[in-house]
């Protein structure tokens, strides 16, 4: 499995392509915007779009989701229901912030925690961390140790909780409960900025590492 990282919207927000290498079957997660982009992205991969996934309902991880679903023909996975009412605000919102036209959608597929999602040979499995938004969920692969956490966490921090539906100590329970016991080894890639490790997080993250929340 091979990611690779394309920043899309004024947020830099960092949307993955995520290649099955054996069979050159491919995931686009969270296409924010810069939908022109990220196809010219998987063209020079020379891989073919399975689906599109979504970690949650925030314009700058789902604005281009329709666009790009519609390009390729395929469907949108994700994420959780809770968050219907951020992807219905998608095309109010994306006026407010001037990020030009992202289109109201529904979802092809609702995702739950214990879900799976599959492309090529490879499977991600689908955990529901609530926090940040209510519906937002994070996708692993057990076998290439990686996780995609939108913005549950992120290289020395954690996602904002100031937004509707909201909550910081729902989001500090999804990071101990969910994320740290898939293995501190495990390498993830956060909506915005650089990757890191579960391990180094919770020794060094000032908001969730271990010395903090005991
Ligand atoms: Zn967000
Ligand atoms: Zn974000």
């Amino acid at each position: 499995m091979k990611v690779t990282l394309i920043p899309v919207t004024p947020f830099q927000q960092n949307c993955s392509i995520v290649v099955c290498e054996t069979t050159g079957r491919a995931v686009v997660v969270d296409p924010g915007g810069d939908v022109e982009r990220i196809i010219s992205a998987v063209g020079q991969l020379e891989v073919s779009v399975d689906k599109v996934l979504l970690t949650h309902g925030h314009l700058d991880h789902c604005g281009g989701a329709k666009a790009l679903a519609d390009h390729y023909g395929v469907e949108i996975h994700g994420p959780h229901a809770e968050d219907a009412f951020w992807i219905e605000q998608l095309p109010a919102q994306s006026k407010r912030f001037g990020f030009g036209e992202a289109q109201a959608f529904t979802p092809d597929r609702w995702l739950q925690d214990g879900d799976s999602v599959q492309f090529g040979d490879e499977t991600m499995e689908v955990y529901h961390c609530p926090g940040h938004t209510p519906g937002h969920v994070i996708f692993f692969s057990r076998v290439n140790r990686v996780a995609l956490v939108g913005d549950v966490l992120f290289a020395g921090s954690i996602g904002r909780t100031d937004f509707p539906r909201g909550n910081h100590s729902d989001l500090v329970r999804s990071v101990k409960e969910k994320l740290w016991p898939l293995g501190d080894d495990v390498t993830f890639v956060p909506g915005h900025g650089p990757t890191s490790t579960f391990g180094h997080e919770r020794r060094t993250n000032p908001f969730v590492a271990d010395r903090m929340t005991a």
